[in-house]
């Protein structure tokens, strides 16, 4: 049988949700010799995002353009995306910056307003990715077959998510210890 081509991929978020799956452990040894890992951040430096892929873990909110080609890339690419953690499924903590009404108010707010020294804009076309109007969670720009609430969600429930997939499965997300958020 081929091996599962998985993914993990990083967007506006802190990195927490893929350090807890980092706390799969040894069984991290076990995904290994199930899969193909084909894109991640994590023990991966590969560049270009590649075609047909089984399963990706989709950490972060939408947040930039940078994001967004990724995300629009990855759903053209993916069968099984997973909204994972609470970033991807609400936006969470980088959708904060929402109630500011926009990306030049945040702009002006971080880069001008609380300033101490120098204040100006960052704007290097090409270089800094331009924030997008809001930050949405990733179900509003692309469909998602799996929601994995959490901040993180704990190892156990990644592990219990990716298992059925594993088998060709569906996971049941489900009960308390697949949707809690937070
Ligand atoms: S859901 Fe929580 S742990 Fe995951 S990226 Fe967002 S803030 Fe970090």
């Amino acid at each position: 049988m081929d091996k599962i081509r998985f993914a993990t991929v990083w967007l506006a978020g802190c990195s927490g949700c893929h350090m807890s799956f980092l706390d799969l452990d040894e069984w991290l040894i076990d995904l290994a010799q199930q899969v193909d890992v084909v894109y991640s951040p994590v023990g991966s430096d590969i560049k270009e995002y590649p075609q047909n892929v089984d399963v990706c873990l989709v950490e972060g909110g939408v947040a930039n353009e940078d994001n967004l080609e990724l995300l629009l890339k990855v759903r053209q690419r993916t069968k099984t995306l997973i909204s994972f953690g609470d970033c991807a499924v609400t936006a969470n903590v980088p959708g904060m910056r929402n109630m500011l009404g926009g990306a030049e108010p945040v702009l002006k707010r971080g880069y001008l307003e609380l300033a101490e020294h120098s204040p100006q804009l960052p704007h290097a076309p090409g270089i800094v990715p331009e924030l997008l109007e809001q930050v949405l969670p990733v179900h509003q720009v692309v469909p998602v077959e799996i929601y994995m609430p959490g901040c993180p969600p704990p190892a156990d429930r990644i592990r219990a998510t990716l298992e059925p997939l594993l088998r060709g499965e569906m996971p049941v997300m489900e009960g308390r210890d697949m949707i809690k958020f937070g």
